[in-house]
């Protein structure tokens, strides 16, 4: 009997590795997540997901299915193109890395690489919140911020690689607060966890107990902690006006909103969608028949976005 073809999805996050085995309409049939060793050099990465590669694919063996090739979803600058590891901020001394290759020729199988929020986007477009149109805008709001753009069904990767880095959008002209980008007044330096507990840091008064995490602030906000609210709608705010410039650009179908941001929805969402309504182009009903919605593939978003790639056959 012929066995049932899926891949093997490896989503290189910035301490864990998850990984799935993906069939062709998106079943995730086994997954499992992995810290990342400490070593984060390019031998010490690559033998790690090798070995990981080739225990998914003993797994398959054992349940009767075929791997036919490998997804890799990696952080930073990637040329899908190439297959290479351009540079990635979480992966220290990699430059210009072929990871594809090394990744394809350790396990003796084909495979795809994409920037991991790229894959993300792609997986709430193929099964996710965005299932069903065409005209997708995510951002995934977390320790940082990423994004990712599909426009008429196709997922925009830019010359380099670079598209769709939606945290980089200016939303402070002026004396805008620092961004780890080494630019100022970018989204992720307002709606990002670090910069809701960074900026809480700065206008916490009370020295016992110290300033809350990110987590924390959102329980104190639920609580009805007024600066904590405040520093909340203030991500929600700047999210907004990101959010009505992407509209004017790209007039999306549906904006998703992922990462672990969703659970402050109600004090970082409707104050972002009143804004970028209040900007966005109003002459049209640009802004009026979008809608803002969850990502519901959670933590396997990755997964099944760089599997999906593959699938759909959207890969260079
Ligand atoms: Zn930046």
């Amino acid at each position: 009997m012929k066995r049932q073809p899926v891949v093997i999805a490896l989503d290189l996050g910035g301490t864990n590795v998850r990984m799935g085995v993906v069939d062709a309409v998106g079943s995730v049939r086994h997954s499992v997540s992995r810290p990342l060793g400490a070593d984060r050099s390019v031998a010490g990465v690559t033998g790690e997901v090798a070995r990981r590669g080739a225990e998914l694919i003993d797994w398959c063996a054992g349940a009767g299915l075929h791997p036919e090739a490998l997804c890799l979803a990696a952080p930073g600058i990637i040329s899908a193109e190439d297959g290479t590891v351009i540079f990635s901020p979480n992966l220290p001394g990699w430059t210009d890395v072929p990871l594809r290759a090394m990744i394809s020729e350790a396990l003796g199988l084909p495979a795809i690489l994409e920037n991991d929020a790229n894959a993300a986007a792609f997986g709430e477009f193929w099964k996710g919140g965005g299932q069903g149109t065409n005209h997708l805008v995510m951002f995934t709001l977390g320790t940082g911020v990423g994004g990712g753009i599909i426009s008429d069904g196709i997922l925009l990767r830019g010359s380099r690689g670079m598209a769709g880095e939606l945290g980089h959008l200016t939303v402070v002209s002026e004396n805008g607060r620092l961004c780890r980008c080494g630019s100022n007044g970018c989204l992720e330096a307002y709606a990002s966890a670090s910069a809701v507990a960074e900026i809480l840091g700065e206008r916490w008064t009370d020295d016992s107990p110290p300033p809350p995490t990110a987590r924390e602030a959102y329980l104190l906000a639920a609580a009805g902690d007024s600066l904590c609210r405040e520093v909340f709608r203030e991500a929600g705010f700047y999210l907004g006006v990101a959010m009505a410039d992407l509209v004017n650009v790209l007039n999306p179908e549906v904006i998703v909103i992922g990462g672990g941001a969703m659970d402050a929805w109600d004090l970082i969402i409707p104050v972002a969608e009143s804004e970028m309504r209040s900007r966005a182009f109003r002459t049209t009903d640009l802004a009026r028949r979008l809608c803002v919605r969850r990502a519901t593939l959670g933590d396997l978003a990755g997964v099944v976005g760089v599997a999906g790639i593959y699938w759909c056959g959207v890969h260079p």
